[in-house]
Parts: C-alpha cells; sequence; structure tokens
C-alpha cells in the first residue's frame, strides 16, 4: 500500500500507530523518511491545522543528534503530516515492556542521551512537554554504547502542544502525561525547562524500577502524588544515582539539575553502574498502593476499583490504545473540604525481595509511618472523571477560565 503525501512524499508502509496517527516508513526527495500521518479528525481541524503551521519553524529549526529531526510539516486536503528522520529501532516503552527492567549502566546511557537532546533544545528555547519512554527511539543500527545501549533519541517535539485544544473547554489546560507531570504544571505555572527534567527523572527511575514513582490508579490521584508525595527510595540503587534522581524530582523546578549538568553527572556515574544487574525491586502488586490500602482500612465505604494507571487519551476520542500514559489532563480545583482530604499520601513504595508484601499488616504499619502530609497551598488538583477528557486550568492561558475552575493565582 503506497499512498503520496504532498507533493514531495511517498508512504510506503505502516511503521506503528500512535494516539495521534499513524507513523509510515516513507521517501522524500533526500531519501527514506519516516511521515507521521495526523488522524483524520485532527487533520480536518482547522485550528490545529493553523497552529500547526505556526509550530513549523520552530520544530524545523532544531538539529541535533538526540533528537528526531523534523523535516517537514505538510498540509494537503485532508493530510496533515510531520516528515521526520527515520529511525531504525524501536521506541523505549516497547523495549521496557520486553525487559521489565533495564540494568542501571544501560539506563543512565540512554537517559544521559536524551539529556543531551533536551539540552540542545531548551537551548532554543523550546520545551518537550511530553516526555516518556514513548517519545524515546532506540536507533538499534546506530553504535553499541554503555551497558549495551543503543543510541537514543527524542521525539514528538511539540506534538503535544500542536494537538492541545484550547476550544474543546473554556478552562485552559495542561499538557502532558500523568505519570510524568512536574508538579509545578499541576500548580499552574507556565511550563519551562524544569518540566522536562522532572518527566527524564521519573523515565529513569521507571527504567531502573519497572514502575513510575507517582503512577498507579486514577489520573487525579497520580497528580495529586507529584504534588504532595515523596519519592520512595529503590533498594540496592547506587546512593550517587540515587540522590541524582531525587534532585531532579525535586518539586521546586528550581532545585533540579539543567538538561547539560544532568547528562553530564549521569555519565559521570557510567563507571560506578557499569556491569551492574538490573535492580531486584518487585512492582507494588495491589491496585491501591499501600498507603491507599492503608486508608482503605479505616474507610467504611467501599470504593471502585481503581484501574491500575489512568486512562487519560491524548486527543478526545482517541482510543485508549496506549491509555496508561497517554497525554492530557481534565481537572479542576478543589474545594476546602477535599483540599482537607488531599494530602494523603499514596505514594507506591517499590518493594525489595523477602520485603513485606504491601497489603500485609507489617506493610501498613511502615507505610503509615511514612505518609507524607504535606500542607497543599495552593492548587491541590482532583480530577473531574466524568470528562472523557483532561483539562486543568492554568494561568498563563489566553482562554477564560471557568469561574468554578479557575487555578488561584501564581505564587
Ligand atoms: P506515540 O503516540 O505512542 O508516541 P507515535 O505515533 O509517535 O507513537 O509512533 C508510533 C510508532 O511509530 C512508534 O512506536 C515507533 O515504533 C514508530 N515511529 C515513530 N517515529 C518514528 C521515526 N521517526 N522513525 C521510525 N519509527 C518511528
Amino acid at each position: 500500500m503506497t499512498r503520496k503525501i504532498g507533493s514531495r512524499y511517498t508512504a510506503h508502509q505502516i511503521l506503528g500507530r500512535g494516539s495521534a496517527g499513524t507513523v509510515w516508513l516513507g521517501e522524500g526527495p533526500e531519501g527514506p523518511v519516516a511521515i507521521k500521518l495526523l488522524r483524520e479528525d485532527l487533520a480536518s481541524d482547522q485550528e490545529l491545522v493553523g497552529r500547526f503551521v505556526q509550530e513549523r519553524t520552530a520544530l524545523l529549526s532544531l538539529d541535533h543528534a538526540r533528537v528526531v529531526g523534523v523535516h517537514d510539516l505538510v498540509v494537503d486536503g485532508n493530510d496533515l503530516a510531520l516528515v521526520m528522520d527515520l529511525v531504525r529501532g524501536t521506541d523505549l516503552r516497547t523495549r521496557l515492556d520486553r525487559e521489565r527492567r533495564m540494568a542501571p549502566e544501560a539506563a543512565v546511557a540512554i537517559v544521559a542521551d536524551v539529556a543531551d537532546g533536551l539540552a540542545a533544545a531548551h537551548a532554543a528555547g523550546i520545551v518537550h512537554r511530553d516526555v516518556k519512554p514513548e517519545n524515546v527511539l532506540l536507533d538499534m543500527q546506530g553504535p553499541l554504547g554503555p551497558g549495551g545501549a543503543h543510541p537514543a533519541l527524542l521525539t514528538d517535539f511539540g506534538v503535544a502542544k500542536l494537538i492541545d485544544s484550547p476550544r474543546r473547554t473554556r478552562a485552559a489546560k495542561i499538557i502532558g502525561t500523568p505519570d510524568y507531570l512536574a508538579p509545578e504544571i499541576i500548580e499552574g505555572l507556565p511550563p519551562r525547562a524544569a518540566v522536562d527534567i522532572y518527566a527524564l527523572a521519573t523515565v529513569l527511575y521507571e527504567l531502573l524500577a519497572g514502575f513510575t514513582p507517582f503512577g498507579g490508579g486514577h489520573p487525579g490521584a497520580i497528580l495529586r502524588r507529584h504534588v504532595t508525595e515523596t519519592v520512595v527510595p529503590l533498594p540496592g540503587i547506587p546512593e550517587e544515582l540515587w540522590q541524582l534522581i531525587v534532585q531532579c524530582l525535586a518539586k521546586a523546578p528550581a532545585s533540579r539539575l539543567r538538561a547539560s549538568e544532568l547528562a553530564a553527572r549521569l555519565r559521570e556515574l557510567l563507571p560506578l553502574v557499569a556491569g551492574m544487574p538490573p535492580l531486584d525491586v518487585d512492582e507494588p502488586d495491589t491496585e491501591a498502593s499501600p498507603a491507599e490500602a492503608a486508608h482503605e482500612e479505616s474507610d467504611p465505604e467501599p470504593r471502585e476499583a481503581a484501574p491500575r494507571r489512568g486512562a487519560v487519551p491524548l486527543v478526545p476520542g482517541a482510543a485508549p490504545a496506549d491509555s496508561n500514559r497517554d497525554t492530557h489532563t481534565s481537572m479542576r480545583v478543589p474545594g476546602p473540604d477535599e483540599l482537607a482530604g488531599g494530602a494523603r499520601g499514596t505514594a507506591r513504595a517499590p518493594r525489595a525481595s523477602g520485603a513485606a508484601r504491601p497489603g500485609s499488616a507489617k506493610h501498613r504499619a511502615s507505610a503509615r509511618r511514612r505518609r507524607i502530609t504535606l500542607g497543599v497551598a495552593g492548587a491541590v488538583l482532583v480530577a473531574a472523571a466524568a470528562a472523557g477528557t483532561w483539562v486543568a486550568t492554568s494561568d498563563d492561558e489566553a482562554a477564560p477560565p471557568d469561574t468554578s475552575t479557575s487555578a488561584p493565582p501564581a505564587p
């Protein structure tokens, strides 16, 4: 099956499907390319097409070995396509799904590559806003690096922003994927470079642990954990590496490292983690986190079992093919009574083999001790679960906020 994309490109074969469209192996005047053809309902959205064209210059200008380059944006009849470098390999999510956890050396090498790509983007004033394993491609034809890792490239720059849809709600919104969202975004601050560092540290944690530090359950619960919870240490992780993760997961954006510093520090740590096997960590195996399980004990109201991860479509109407970590979240700012309950600790504690099982009496007792009850000034966000799309209010957007959903002023 072959189809023409604009006058210069031909799409030959489907490489993969994402939530926003289909990626094709294609051919252009300069040789093979990857063509991301956006879904028809998106391509027929005039406003989206307008923004696509507006973003063109920024997207085309980013040229770095660790970034999947965008060659062209094609708007042709019903087609809206991004023409990109062809990366012969797989995405990091696929690799992680296969391996569950990665050896620290390979994980550190991959994340250092992505940090290099981010450093270039940030230097050009571009914030990615949706750093996650799905958006990291591994170049299987590139030379093997430390730990046998293939070179990693960051992709989908600007795509989350492009597909953002202000018309669909009067409230301004958060763009991102719940598991990887920095707390300041949840609190309504404009996304700066540090949000990408937070997301990338989350990815590093996930590569090492096999799960994200604050994921699991309802998207609203995930968002609340980002704002209120402290990351729980991974058993067996070298201290220096752990400190780096903690620093980059700091709630205060200014406390996080910059991308170039992160890349350099990670590379310094490579000898330390050389040859280490994957960490021996069991994924929390209950639907609720240990602390949620502890809460359940004292909660007489039976609650519906939450899905393990939030099913949050990237765009309205998107099939939740990648339901776990898709983009877009819709929230409202809670009332005082909700705020009072909002600081309940729900971070999922990773469990070393032999450690108390989540949900056991021993574990619940220690979870209770660990529970963190940070006061949440400003916006602790509670998910408005009724909506299929998730949107959070934010001050920096032009859209007039709904009076019942306006975010408090940025501190
Ligand atoms: P998602 O919405 O999950 O981020 P994408 O639409 O970006 O997914 O991509 C879907 C699949 O297409 C990816 O898993 C990957 O295998 C493939 N792909 C994406 N971009 C490229 C590229 N530049 N080169 C080669 N394959 C790609």
